[in-house]
């Protein structure tokens, strides 16, 4: 049997041959980075290789660093091992990372979700030997409904709420998570309030050519529209002053993690929206299984649960330990940088 093409080193994930990182934890000199989530794309590195939708994004987070853009599905060779970023449908940019050396091939999914949005480049599974795949909601328990389902139901509580003169608070993830409610609204109902945080990445967004309605700052929306309002923030901005200044609003969750028996009620909000940009238990198993892969590894998330199903499957299953958070919990803190053009 031939040596593991990716293993994980302090640093984090290694491509041995490659002898370049993947999504690495720590300062490494060259890293390949499947997605600009905080936990994903880290500071540091001497040299970033990304997809080229997601150089933006990842500039905007990371400041002025040294990346290169990879079109999807463009092949790059380095130090004899052929590279190429694949489609992985979790955010703008997002990318599974395809390796093949001597005739073998490894994937790494990063994040990944299988069914497609309007604000990112669909899932494409890729065939491989080995694949190693995340496991955030990989338990049986987490099955999602149709987003346009979700989109509906956040539009009819939003629509109630106006009717009563009351603000919409949504509470989601800055970056992907915020940029997708936002495409499934309906902007008749009234104007579309948002948070510095999710500005900024609306504007990349937008740059990138991904259609979103038209959103507004606090300060430009007149005080008697804020009653008719909904309001996109990052979980951080719960319980700040920020905040109250849209009165007695009603507020709400949207994650994958709402599909939990009381995590609502731990949120203090009064609605919780499923709505996740990560693969259900049956999108992992549906990607999984599409790879044609005899060997899986699980990183992130529930890892014993996914390996010991897979191995009943008769496929050769293990975990990898890394340092990935979840991103559909917490905003995971984006350092602060003051680029060029002096934006914070
Ligand atoms: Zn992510
Ligand atoms: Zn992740």
């Amino acid at each position: 049997m031939s040596a593991d093409m990716v293993i994980v080193r302090n640093e984090g994930l290694y491509c041995v041959p490659g002898q370049f990182y993947i999504d690495p934890w720590r300062p490494v000199e060259r890293a390949v980075i499947t997605h600009a989530h905080g936990d994903h794309a880290r500071g540091g590195h001497q040299h970033y290789l990304t997809a080229a939708p997601g150089v933006q994004v990842l500039k905007s987070r990371l400041g002025p660093v040294n990346i290169t853009g990879l079109a999807y599905g463009e092949q790059v060779v380095h130090n004899g091992v052929t590279v190429s970023l694949h489609p992985a449908g979790h955010v703008l940019g997002s990318a599974q990372v395809r390796m093949a050396y001597r005739g073998e091939v490894w994937v790494a999914s990063g994040d990944y979700k299988v069914e497609a949005d309007n604000t990112c480049t669909p899932f494409e599974p890729v065939r491989c030997d080995t694949f190693i795949t995340e496991s955030t909601f990989g338990l049986p328990i987490y099955r999602w409904s149709p987003q346009q389902t979700i989109f509906d139901e956040v539009n009819t509580w939003w629509a109630a709420n106006a009717q009563q003169g009351r603000a919409s608070v949504l509470l989601g993830y800055s970056f992907g998570k915020a940029q997708r409610l936002l495409s499934g609204l309906d902007p008749s109902l009234g104007p579309i309030i948002c948070h510095g945080a999710v500005q900024t990445l609306n504007e990349v967004y937008r740059e990138s050519g991904m259609w979103l309605p038209s959103t507004a700052m606090v300060g430009e929306v007149a005080h008697g529209e804020i009653g008719r309002s909904i309001v996109l923030a990052p979980p951080s901005a719960a319980g700040s002053p920020w905040i109250k200044r849209f009165g007695d609003f009603s507020d709400a969750f949207a994650s994958g993690w709402m599909q939990l028996r009381g995590a609502r009620r731990r949120r203090g909000v009064d609605r919780g929206f499923v709505l996740s940009d990560h693969a259900d238990w049956p999108g992992l198993l549906t990607a999984i299984t599409a790879t044609g892969a005899q060997r899986v590894i699980v990183t992130h998330g529930s890892i014993a649960v996914l390996v010991r199903w897979l191995q009943q499957q008769g496929l050769q299953a293990s975990g990898f330990d890394t340092e990935y958070g979840d991103d559909e919990a917490e905003e995971v803190p984006v350092p602060t940088v003051v680029g060029g053009d002096g934006r914070a």
